[in-house]
């Protein structure tokens, strides 16, 4: 279910989004989970966690999104900072609140915030639960994504 571009950025960062993302024109995709880490860790506000998913299904880890360095590759980063799935995604998590109409996200059928399976249609539509979005605060704008 494609999720709309003006949400892309609050699915991004909800704590346990999947999601892949394609550019239209070039036919390009990747797909990412991005979770956030507990509110204890190291003290701080937590950062993100980017993974992306290999041509065998499994994650590789990419880089981090801190709140002031923005999102880096670290010592357990599979990826260099020159590999198109870390600029693929530091590009899409720069340009979130703007994206092109050529560039699509879409999310997997599974709760941004708490990665359960979503199974009533309205929440599927949203990329988010019923209970997961009146915590997080998120009311979508006429019901939809
Ligand atoms: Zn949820």
């Amino acid at each position: 279910m494609q999720i709309k571009n003006r949400n892309v950025k609050k699915f991004i960062e909800a704590g346990k989004a999947f999601f892949t993302v394609r550019n239209k024109e070039t036919g390009n995709r990747f797909s990412y989970r991005v979770f956030r880490a507990g509110k204890t860790h190291l003290g701080k506000i937590p950062p993100w966690f980017v993974w992306t998913r290999g041509s065998n299904g499994k994650y590789i880890y990419v880089g981090t999104i801190f709140e002031k360095k923005g999102f880096v590759t670290t010592s357990k980063s599979k990826v260099t900072e020159k590999d198109i799935r870390f600029q693929a995604f530091k590009w899409l998590y720069a340009n979130a609140k703007k994206l092109p109409a050529k560039v699509e996200v879409f999310h997997e059928g599974k709760c941004c915030r708490c990665g359960k399976a979503l199974t009533d249609p309205v929440s599927i539509e949203k990329g988010i639960g019923p209970i997961c979005e009146k915590n997080y605060g998120w009311y979508w704008k006429g019901g939809s994504v």
